[in-house]
């Protein structure tokens, strides 16, 4: 497969200028790269610097609006939603977490909901956010905007997106600990890789649009004789489906954001996230210190557990993050946030982008150039640019 390789700060820097070229406001343009090509030095690709591609429709198309200001919907302190105006979610979420960290500081703790926000792209990052201020993160966050595409456990019929659930977990002096996955079995990106490629995906992630198990890609992209697509399955079956669930209630109509019902569909372009976070200062709680040593004591008990036979790649985990951060911790068990870290060491120097994407951002930059008559011009004329075959 054709790669192409390009460091970190010139990816960022073209990101940044496509954005302030749409007419974002720096700070905006800012957090949006940043964020984007974090996710990519995290070893997620799928919420990387190829999400443009779809910001740049949304934006194109009226529905993602730039340079919005956070307005509260509901304030009682610990307590708040924030209306993302359908802002650009990298700034939305900034926003709603600075100000959820403020309260949480001043109250001990803060629950508070972003909703009505465009995608708000990988949650780990905004975890990451509240644990480097010493927080507890947990959210629940609810995606729309494409049709659905995971089934619930038992039904043959797709009723969600790929609702993720993350927590932080803060630890003094290390990196803390990130859980943050989607709760379908795998993501939907990597049933496309698999389409393209022509190859079947691991058992147990789709069924077809007759609710039978099935390991061709295909059955999420070619409708059958019915005009019916099959489904991703949530991971874990009937717990996978219950955490979905919870996202979906919790994540949007908890805090009045909308659920994936059909109802609320008339948007075409752009995904939308709607997000419950809890955030808890363990000081406040009277138990910073007990709460350092026990996590110490059990995470070091935890990582002396002898490895499994198959070593520690389930089908749904198998990413490169997860093969290069087994390399760094070759004889012990990976804690969750681990192998983000150790893939943001491996790609610190150079990021990978595969051809399509390549050519999704270049489309990007002359559909900006088009509408608004000026772009940075097409990534793949960047200097920094290299070639490579993978
Ligand atoms: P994944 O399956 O790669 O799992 C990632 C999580 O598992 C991380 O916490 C990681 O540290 C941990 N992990 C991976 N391998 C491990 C191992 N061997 N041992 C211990 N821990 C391990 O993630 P995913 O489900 O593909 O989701 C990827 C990203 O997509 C997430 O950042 C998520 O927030 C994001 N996402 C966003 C949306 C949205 O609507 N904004 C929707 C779905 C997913």
């Amino acid at each position: 497969m054709l790669e192409f390789q390009i460091d970190p700060q010139s990816l960022e820097q073209w990101v940044e200028q496509l954005w302030r070229c749409a007419g974002s406001e720096d700070r905006e343009a800012r957090d949006t790269a940043h964020h984007l090509v974090l996710a990519n030095l995290s070893g997620h690709d799928s919420h990387g610097v190829g999400m443009n591609d779809r910001y740049v429709a949304s934006f194109l198309n009226q529905e993602l609006r730039l340079n919005q200001r956070l307005s509260l919907a509901h304030d009682a302190g610990a307590l708040f939603i924030a209306d993302g105006q359908r802002g650009m979610g990298q700034s939305m979420a900034r926003q709603a977490m600075d100000l959820g960290i403020d309260r949480a500081r001043l109250h001990g703790h803060c629950i508070f909901g972003l909703r009505n926000s465009h995608h708000i792209g990988r949650i780990g990052h905004w975890a990451e956010m509240a644990a480097a201020q010493g927080l507890v993160a947990v959210h629940f966050t609810n995606a729309i905007g494409s049709p659905t595409m995971v089934a619930p456990f038992g039904g043959a019929q797709a009723r969600f997106l790929t609702n993720p659930f993350t927590a932080a977990i803060p630890r003094p002096g290390q990196n803390p600990i990130i859980v943050d996955f989607a709760s379908s079995a795998i993501a939907h990106g990597k049933v496309r890789v698999a389409y393209n490629k022509g190859v079947p995906v691991p058992e147990d992630c789709l069924i077809d649009a007759k609710g039978q198990p099935s390991d061709d890609p295909a059955v999420m992209f070619e409708a059958n004789e019915e005009g019916g697509l099959g489904a991703l399955l949530t991971f874990g079956g009937h717990k996978g489906y219950g955490l979905a669930l919870v996202c979906e209630l919790l994540g949007a109509a908890l805090i009045g954001g909308e659920s994936i019902h059909p109802l609320h569909f008339p948007k075409q372009y752009g995904i939308w996230n709607n997000m419950l976070v809890m955030l808890i200062d363990p000081g406040r709680l009277g138990q910073a210190n007990y709460f350092a040593e026990e996590l110490d004591r059990f995470v070091q008990w935890l990582t002396s557990a002898a490895l499994s036979a198959d070593s520690r790649m389930s089908p749904a985990q198998s990413s490169e993050a997860a093969a290069v951060a087994s390399k760094l911790y070759p004889e012990r068990v990976l804690l969750p946030g681990e192998p983000e870290v150790a893939m943001r060491e491996a790609r610190a120097a150079s990021i990978p982008i595969d051809a399509t994407t390549l050519s999704q951002l270049d489309r990007c930059a002359s559909r900006i150039e088009e509408a608004l008559g000026t772009s940075p011009g097409p990534l793949s004329d960047f200097s920094a640019m290299s070639r490579s075959k993978s």
